[in-house]
Order: C-alpha cells, then structure tokens, then sequence
C-alpha cells in the first residue's frame, strides 16, 4: 500500500504548529513519547467486548493483563475503589453513568454550561438535556464563585435525582463535602465530574471528591496528561439507592450498574491501545516527578491569574485555585470571537468562552478561557508567565494591526521553537 503522504505531511504540520506555538487551551496537554506510543500500537486491531476475564471475543490475555493494570493504577492514583477505564471520551463516561443511575425524564442539576458547565450536564442541545430534565446552579454575579446556600436552594425546590459537581471553566476548588449534605438533604446521587483538575486532584493540589461523592467521572487528556478518554470511579461500591432493575430484572451494586451502562449499554469494543496508553499515564501520574508537574501547573495559573490581574483584566472570581481562567473581556472592548482570532493568528491557542450573564451568543462571546497544563509540559515557569501575558496583552490591544501580530508571533516561536516537546 502506498504511503499517504497528504495525511502525514498535515500530521507534521499539526506537530509543527503545536511545537511552535503557544499552546494555552486549557483542556490540552502534550503527552509523553511512551503514552504516544502505547496508542499508536497494534492493540488498535484487537477486540474485547466485555471486561478482563469476562470477554466475548477470544485472544484477551494479553489486553486483560494490560487493562487490569489500568485499573489498579488508577485504583491506587485515586484512591477508589472500583474504576471502569474503558469509557471513549468524558461524554461518553458520563452518558455511562446516567444510563445507570437515571430514567429518562429525571431530574439533574448541574452547572449552568454558560457558568462555565459542561455540555453533558444538561445542555438542552445535548443527549443530558434532552433524555433528562436538567435544572442549574450558576456563579453568584457579583463575586463569580459558587454560592453553596443557593445550589442547597435549588436542590430543595427542584429534588432532582442527580447533582454534577464539576465543571470546564470554572477557576476555584470545589467543596465537595457540601455537595454531598446537599446531595443528602434531598435523597440525590453525587456525581462529580473532575474531568478538567484530575490530575491536581490525584496529586492532593485540590479537594478530594472521592470520600464524598458517590461516582466521579473524569477524562484522561486534561491535567492527568493522558490520551483522550474518559474514566468513571467510585471510592466505595454501594446499592443503587433508587431501586433501578437491571434488563433482566434484577438490582444490583452500582460497580455492575456502571460497567453495563458502558458496556454494553452505550459502547461496544473498548479501545485496547488506549486503554494501555491510559495504564502509562497512569504510572506517570504516580510518580512524584508527577507531582512537581502539577504543582507547577497550579503555581503558573496563579503567576498567570496575578499577571493578568495587574494589566487591569477581569478574572472570573479574581483568580485561580487550578490549572486555569476565564477572562471577562468586555472592559477591553474586543469579543471573545476577536481575541481568539487575533491570539491564534500570534500563534497563541486560546478558546473563546462565554462568561457568567453573558450577553453575548456562544458564537461570539465576552470572554477566553486560558490554562496552564501544556505551556507547563513545555517546561515553562512563573517568570514566563508576565512575558506570554505581555504578549497576549499586546494582541487584544492592537488585533487588528498585522504587522504587531507578527512580531508576536516571531516571539512566540523564540520562546517555544527550541523547547523539548515532551518532558517525560
Ligand atoms: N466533562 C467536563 C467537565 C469537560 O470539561 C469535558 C471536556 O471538555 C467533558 C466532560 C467531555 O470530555 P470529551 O471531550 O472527552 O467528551
């Protein structure tokens, strides 16, 4: 078969871009040459349906022993008890979980997705806020963090079957304890969804959710440097409290419930190479290297945050606990829609992003939502932190002036151009 050279050439100008630039989404990471590898390898052509032991297709000692190791490290990362590592995508882990928890038209409350929620906690434009009947909690509007008194308000109105405490772009640590006396004044499951600080979590940067919520979902690609995926856990296995049968009739423990609301309930073959590059970032979140990794990350979104800050730039809550931030820009007079464009045209990778009442469409927006794990993977530190605010600062001031946008982007590439692309 004759190389497709169109495909290769577009993957090395991808790679060119992500070495080049400045890589500031704060749901992207760079993983390591060994997770790379993992997911580039000939475990993509095996099929297992089912879980280590329990397969439908034979030929699965191999990938067994390689997805029960993903499990006892995530196992040991978390400190949970039961974890199913075979979820595609954070979507799909949390599709997973009310599938097994849920009957359609229950209620859900989760965080307002133009808070800074995410899609699958409700949105009316997706399968969460279409299947189910979301009720949200937002950020009060004057000081831009969660108001516990009000989400224990809405809880008691609304009595939904679910509460998500979890969020994309929100910059403060959770209480999770709360969310659980919430959640058990109303009779409710607790999911958590720490898709975006797993790995400062993990590492004890930030509120443990485990002790506290009854199953949390998580991706793997964000903080936790892993390849795309999703993951669900539970810190203790415990009895469906709503008394949901199985197809066949039976109640059983939610470990069961949650692994058929995977497979088969919203899966087939789980994807074996993946599941191995997982098992890899897993061994590399257990190590204190790990550790300092993650601790830069929080430490540049606080040099960043203050940075910001000082250039008279509006922080959503007026800071960081994690790995990231969202940046009101209406004070600036430039749209979320502008800034992206003119930052991406510098080379600097941001995401627009609506900020809390809005009053912009999600197309356009008033805000960005900047991070730190992938400029951190890079090896940058605080003291880099007020130059790439410098930088960024000088884009949204002149975006419509080329000639600034390209010196910017000169520099962008003097500053990342020589730097390892992996760490590990
Ligand atoms: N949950 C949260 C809080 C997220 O931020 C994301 C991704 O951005 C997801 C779930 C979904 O993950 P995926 O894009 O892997 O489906």
């Amino acid at each position: 078969m004759q190389r497709d050279e169109q495909i290769f050439e577009l993957i090395l100008d991808e790679q060119d871009r992500q070495i080049h630039g400045l890589e500031l989404i704060a749901s992207e990471n760079f993983v390591s040459d060994q997770v790379m590898e993992a997911a580039g390898s000939v475990l993509t052509n095996k099929y297992a349906e089912g879980y280590p032991n329990k397969r439908y297709y034979g030929g699965c000692e191999v990938v067994d022993i390689v997805e029960q190791i993903a499990i006892d490290r995530a196992k040991a990362l978390f400190g949970a008890e039961y974890v199913n590592v075979q979820p595609h995508s954070g979507s799909q882990a949390n599709t997973a979980v009310f599938a097994a928890v849920l009957k359609p038209g229950d209620k859900i409350l989760g965080f307002d997705l133009s808070h800074g929620g995410h899609l699958t906690h409700g949105s009316p434009v997706n399968f969460s806020g279409k299947l189910y009947s979301p009720v949200f909690y937002g950020v009060d509007q004057e000081t831009g963090v969660l108001n516990y008194d009000k989400i224990q308000e809405i809880a008691t109105k609304e009595q939904p079957k679910l509460i998500i405490a979890g969020a994309s772009a929100y910059s403060r640590d959770m209480d999770f304890a709360r969310f659980r006396e919430i959640a058990d004044s109303v009779g409710a499951i607790l999911m958590a969804d720490i898709s975006h600080p797993a790995g400062l979590i993990a590492k004890g940067l930030l509120n443990d959710p485990v002790p506290h919520c009854h199953i949390i979902t998580t991706t793997t690609h964000k903080t936790l440097r892993g390849p795309r995926g999703g993951m669900i856990m539970m810190g203790k296995d415990f009895e469906n409290p709503f008394g949901l049968k199985t197809p066949k009739g039976e109640t059983r423990m939610m470990s069961a419930l949650l692994d058929s609301g995977v497979f088969p309930g919203n899966q087939g073959g789980p994807l074996m190479h993946i599941i191995a590059a997982k098992a890899v970032a897993f061994g590399e979140a257990l190590t204190d290297e790990f550790f300092r990794y993650s601790l830069q990350v929080q430490k540049n979104a606080a040099a960043m945050a203050e940075a910001f800050v000082k250039r008279g730039y509006n922080i959503i809550s007026g800071g960081t606990d994690n790995h990231m931030m969202l940046i009101d820009l209406r004070n600036k007079n430039i749209s979320g829609k502008d800034a992206e464009k003119a930052l991406v045209a510098a080379e600097i990778t941001v995401n627009k992003n609506m900020v809390p009442f809005d009053d912009k469409s999600p197309f356009v927006t008033s805000g960005i939502r900047v991070g730190t794990p992938a400029i951190t993977t890079r090896g940058l530190v605080e003291s880099d932190m007020e130059t790439i605010v410098e930088l960024i600062d000088r884009v949204l001031m002149n975006h419509t002036n080329e000639d600034i946008i390209e010196q910017v982007a000169e520099e962008v590439n003097e500053l990342m151009g020589e730097r390892a692309m992996f760490v590990f």
